[in-house]
């Protein structure tokens, strides 16, 4: 099997590797396309078709309450998931809907209240090169 962050991250925890969580694994590791629930469930049943999506919500909402995953809003009222949790920005095409990652470092503001602001990661709207070429 390859090396695999998400399944390592479990491990470094003193988690088990559950056959759930290895199946969310295999599925998300590397994966740059901020799939829904849905989107992991589709597939998740192509490698073990009697797993049900409760199932799926359920592993995929307690590795993201653990930081192992990150889960994503981005406005669409469908929870997404990114197996990257380091701290990057996102990219929302209006059109397709595809979410793309931004690597570029966001100047922190200056908050007037007395808070230290330590990261931020913000959510781009517009259109993507392919849709902005169709339009
Ligand atoms: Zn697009
Ligand atoms: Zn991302």
């Amino acid at each position: 099997m390859r090396k695999s962050r998400i399944l390592k991250s479990i491990k470094d925890r003193g988690l088990k590797i559950t056959p759930q969580r290895q199946l969310i694994a295999e599925v998300l590791e590397g994966n740059k396309e901020h799939p829904s629930a849905e989107d992991v469930y589709k597939k998740v049943i192509e490698i073990a078709p009697t797993v049900s999506i409760a199932t799926v919500y359920k592993t995929l909402n307690s590795l993201a309450d653990l930081g192992i995953i990150q889960r994503l809003d981005v406005g669409d009222s469908k929870a997404h998931f990114d197996p990257d949790t380091k701290s990057h920005s996102h990219f929302v095409c209006i059109k397709c809907r595809k979410i793309f990652d931004v690597y570029e470092e966001l100047s922190i503001p200056e908050i007037d209240n007395g808070f230290k602001v330590l990261k931020g990661q913000a959510i781009y709207h517009g259109l993507c090169k392919d849709c902005e070429n169709s339009q």
